[in-house]
């Protein structure tokens, strides 16, 4: 770490200890785990375009693609296992110091790294739900019925995206089985935000109470992009609240932030103690 990071860190490490933190992490959190940031400077750029709500719920063959691609993918997401930067606010969170934690993430690596409470945005690709019925059912178990419906789909992943896709030809992807809702024969998707979806109101209203009542917004591993994740950081500027952000590159939330670590948040993380003694650990490490 540079100088000039070392007094950042230590800085927030201070704001961190004061408690009353609130934070919202995206893609770039999780990259140490495995699971690439398509927008951020390490991830490779997203080479078919996301699937969106709209194509998903009225193109059978899109949907069997996505689901022949995803049962693939989720071999690497469902083997992902957190990284020092989820532990580490998982310790924050048992010291008392945080109020909330939003994730735009669908990994579900937060709670495998010991979290509670996370406010999950854009949903968690471990839950499938039934479009027809409503009913909430657990990924393994369909990832089972899949496995099942397909004993000779043996196509190779060759890359693969946050989401869970993997990239392959459509000819490999359209002798896929999907299988249905076992409660009512409906359509089943994962239970996440897709593009063209909007977040249900009542997850971004939590989300919002959550930043208002906070005394730092604290941003890791996101670009904010998208408003989905800016919008937060507007409400916290415009509510006088302090906003620190930890990401690996330029961020959209620089002009709003009190406090940017431009550094690998597995260097970082590690380092903030909330104690408000990372100046003394840091400085003996260097
Ligand atoms: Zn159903």
């Amino acid at each position: 770490m540079d100088l000039q990071v070392v007094e950042q860190v230590a800085r927030l490490d201070g704001w961190i200890a004061e408690g009353g933190v609130v934070i919202l992490s995206g893609a770039g959190l999780s990259t140490d785990s495995g699971i690439p940031d398509y927008r951020g400077p390490s991830g490779s750029a997203r080479r078919s375009t996301p699937m969106t709500y709209q194509t998903f719920t009225s193109d059978p063959i899109a949907r069997r693609r996505y689901w022949a691609r995803s049962h693939l993918g989720w071999r690497t997401i469902g083997d992902a296992r957190p990284n020092d930067g989820h532990r580490a606010v998982a310790r924050w969170q048992r010291q008392g110091l945080l109020t909330g934690l939003i994730t735009q993430n669908v990994d579900g690596l937060h709670q495998a790294g010991g979290a509670g409470d996370v406010v999950e945005l854009h949903g968690n690709l471990a839950r499938i739900v039934c479009l027809d019925c409503g009913e909430l059912t657990a990924r393994a178990e369909l990832e089972h019925r899949l496995t099942e419906a397909n004993p000779g789909f043996s196509a190779v992943a060759a890359s693969i995206n946050p989401d869970g896709d993997v990239e392959l030809d459509d000819a490999e992807l359209d002798g896929f089985t999907v299988v249905p809702c076992r409660s009512c024969d409906g359509t089943l998707k994962p239970d996440v935000v897709y593009f063209g979806e909007t977040v249900p109101a009542d997850r971004v209203a939590t989300a919002f109470s959550l930043v208002e009542a906070a005394r730092t917004l604290l941003v890791l591993g996101s670009s904010l992009t998208v408003m989905s994740g800016r919008r937060f950081v507007l409400r916290a500027v415009r509510e006088g609240i302090r906003v620190a952000i930890v990401n690996r590159g330029v961020t959209r939330g620089e002009p709003y932030a009190d406090l940017v670590i431009d550094a690998p948040l597995g260097v970082v993380l590690p380092n903030l103690a909330g104690t408000g003694d990372a100046m003394v650990t840091v400085s003996k490490s260097n």
